[in-house]
């Protein structure tokens, strides 16, 4: 088990790879790693992501309540810690506004085409999730049906959230969201995007088994049923490709 220490340096590391991606901009974006059973280790707020110290990190109880640290701690402490209330398996969670993925929230439109067999077996799709005011409970509302199903959400009309085994994976979940957003980006603009057929998606699921094992926590679903019961009436693509999303058979926890 890393030390406290090299979760600190985990936590600046990728704060840097997000900042170097352009996935944040300003003091944008956050990043926690959970500790232990009661401890959580996070960015804090209005600072760059790129330019942080092992000392300006905010250690927090799962109430969000100051345990130690200098700095006041992320605007978005909320969100962190519903996720990770609602996800005993979660140890690292990545908030950043990766410019493409975040056309796509404030679009009204959810990544749930099956263009490309990796997200497929990764992530399954994205859900998009309604508009929250950032840090108040309308946005944790808005999030808290998807988590427990989908380990990358957009938020509409603001950026993504990704959350893993630990740190690195989370992060790694949104560098693909971002690429695949790019990818679909210019399937549509080149005119003839082909999803995958549902016969397709069934082999990749039975892949998925094999590729992300027992301890992947993404779900298999690209169930869009599940972002309409959450009031998400934005989501635009065709009932067509809908369909395909929703026959892909949903794994329980
Ligand atoms: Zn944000």
């Amino acid at each position: 088990m890393a030390s406290q220490r090299q979760y600190r340096r985990e936590i600046i590391r990728l704060g840097g790879r997000l900042h170097g991606c352009g996935f944040v901009a300003g003091t944008d974006g956050n990043l926690s790693v959970r500790l232990d059973r009661r401890r959580i280790l996070v960015t804090p707020t209005s600072m760059s992501k790129g330019m942080m110290r092992s000392s300006d990190l905010v250690m927090v109880d799962l109430e969000g309540h100051k345990l130690s640290g200098k700095r006041n701690v992320s605007s978005e402490i909320a969100m962190h810690l519903l996720i990770y209330r609602l996800r005993p398996d979660i140890r690292g969670i990545v908030h950043a506004h990766p410019p493409t993925a975040t056309a796509f929230a404030a679009s009204g439109l959810s990544l749930n085409q099956p263009l490309v067999c990796e997200l497929v077996v990764g992530l399954g799709c994205v859900p998009l999730a309604r508009y929250g005011t950032p840090g108040t409970p309308e946005l944790s509302d808005a999030l808290e049906p998807l988590i427990p199903q989908y380990d990358a959400i957009l938020m509409a009309n603001h950026g993504v959230v990704t959350y893993g085994e630990d740190l690195q994976h989370a992060y790694m979940k949104m560098e693909t969201v971002e690429h695949f957003a790019r990818i679909a980006l210019v399937a549509h603009l080149l005119g003839h995007a082909q999803p995958l057929n549902d016969e397709e998606i069934a082999k990749l699921v039975v892949l998925r088994q094999k590729y992300a094992g027992a301890k992947s926590a993404a779900p298999m679903p690209v169930d869009l049923n599940n972002g309409k019961q959450n009031g998400n009436n934005r989501v635009s693509e065709t009932a067509e490709d809908s369909d395909s999303c929703q026959r892909v058979p949903a794994r329980h926890r």
